[in-house]
């Protein structure tokens, strides 16, 4: 499939620690996985190296027919910018600038025009249930609220996957769970994969799949229960 994600044999090392020993993953164009696994045992690198922001040692990472890994520096970040989505645990929202201009974002740098560019992210406010914040600063919203524009800004420009770290992380149990429907109902309505880090498994429940890694390797990998 065109934006199906396939890792094959991905090694990283930092000196001596294995950080990714012989990972294999394929992820299904519009599918969600959770990725779990005990601090240091590898999710963040497995995360990065399948998102293109670090070069793994050895192995390859396939979007369709696109060779992740033996892409340039430049086309690596051309290809992000383009096709993939990213949510952090605390948004990394930029604090200087309106919601509607965070949104919005991501459709400057791919050369939208401004104004065309605001009135979609002003859509992509509305959609998750933010009309009327569009004017509003990171600091002058609740987290949950706030996580919701770091979600349309991750969603705006249609990525093929879009990757989370931890993005309930910051947030109280109720939150978390409204951010988590919402992730995973925009990312199936806009045929976007998901791929999710997570220390939590009732955050994890709201994927398809879950994947467990154990120091470096993959320990598990079955399929959730579907639907809330
Ligand atoms: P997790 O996300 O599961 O906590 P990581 O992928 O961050 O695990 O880390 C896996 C291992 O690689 C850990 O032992 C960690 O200390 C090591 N590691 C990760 N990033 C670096 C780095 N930039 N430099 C050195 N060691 C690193």
């Amino acid at each position: 499939m065109k934006n199906t994600l396939n890792a094959t044999h991905l090694v990283k090392t930092y000196g001596p620690v294995r950080a990714l020993n012989d990972v294999s993953i394929t992820v299904e164009s519009g599918s969600s996985v959770a990725i779990m696994g005990p601090s240091g045992s590898g999710k963040s690198t497995l995360l990065h190296a399948l998102s293109g922001i670090l070069r793994p040692d050895s192995g390859t990472v396939n979007l369709g027919p696109i060779d992740v890994t033996g892409l340039s520096d430049t086309e690596r970040s051309k290809l992000r910018r383009d096709r993939f989505g990213f949510v952090f645990q605390d948004g990394q929202l930029v604090d200087e600038l309106t919601a509607a201009e965070n949104v919005a974002f991501p459709l400057l740098l791919n050369g939208w025009k401004r104004g065309r560019a605001l009135k979609e992210a002003e859509h992509w406010l509305k959609r998750l249930g933010l009309d009327g914040m569009g004017n509003r600063k990171p600091g002058e919203m609740s987290g949950g609220q706030a996580q919701r524009v770091a979600i349309a800004r991750a969603l705006v420009h249609k990525p093929s996957v879009v990757f989370a770290d931890e993005p309930t992380g910051a947030l109280d149990q109720a939150t978390g769970h409204e951010v988590m429907q919402i992730l995973t109902t925009v990312c199936q309505m806009s045929g976007a994969s998901l791929i999710v880090v997570t220390h939590d498994l009732e955050v994890a429940k709201w994927c398809n799949r879950l994947v467990e890694i154990r120091d470096a390797i993959i320990h598990d990998d079955r399929k959730l229960g579907v639907g809330r």
